[in-house]
């Protein structure tokens, strides 16, 4: 017969206590009267904890991890340059992208000599991490405090650049400044780091 293991397996295993219960916790009603009381406390206070939804609306962070956004530059130009970094370092596999050429004439349309002609991130797969943004040496990808909508089937969770990309509208550009500090900023201009190259 095997010898029964008794080491422990962590070093935080505790010894369980096998003491007796006291005469007060074998009666158990005052127990039951002490947790009546807790729930009535809380029962009779003022202060709300619930949000009447969705008449009532609770107010987002401003770094909320929403949908994405992919952003163009100050002349309406698609910043991505599809160099694939945020695919890579996407812990879901989420983001699949097709590279292309920028052609002639097409200047004002892409910011640089390649751009993603398809560009899409699977929301169903998508763990709302930031890391897609934190890889980005572009500035192309934000998350946003928007809500991803819902919906009945599972191919309409896959955004193509036609949910991602941002309006060329000015007035319709996703802010993103709150999620961009000046400290991020700054760090990202440094083209001493290669990340930023
Ligand atoms: S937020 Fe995270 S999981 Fe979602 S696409 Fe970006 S890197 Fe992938
Ligand atoms: S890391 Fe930025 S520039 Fe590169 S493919 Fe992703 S969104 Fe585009």
């Amino acid at each position: 017969m095997a010898t029964p293991i008794t080491q422990p397996l962590t070093k935080r295993s505790q010894v369980v206590s096998e003491k007796r219960m006291t005469l007060m916790e074998r009666i158990y009603l005052p127990a039951i009267v002490k947790g009546m009381g807790i729930t009535l406390k809380h029962f009779f206070r003022l202060r709300k904890a619930t949000v009447k939804y969705p008449e009532q609306l609770r107010p987002m962070s401003p770094v909320y991890r929403g949908m994405h956004v992919l952003k163009r530059d100050e002349q309406g130009r698609e910043r991505c340059t599809a160099c694939g970094l945020c695919a890579v370092a996407c812990p879901a596999e989420a983001i699949t992208m097709v590279a292309a050429e920028r052609k002639n004439g097409e200047e004002k349309l892409y910011r640089e000599e390649k751009y993603a002609a398809v560009y899409e991130i699977n929301m169903l797969r998508c763990i709302f991490c930031g890391d897609c943004e934190d890889a980005c040496p572009k500035e192309a990808i934000f998350l946003t405090d928007r809500l991803v909508p819902t919906d009945y089937t599972r191919g309409t969770f896959v955004y193509g650049k036609q949910w991602l990309v941002e309006p060329l509208d000015p007035a319709l550009r996703v802010d993103v400044s709150k999620r961009q500090p000046k400290a991020v900023a700054e760090f990202k201009k440094d083209r001493n780091f290669a990340h930023n190259r």
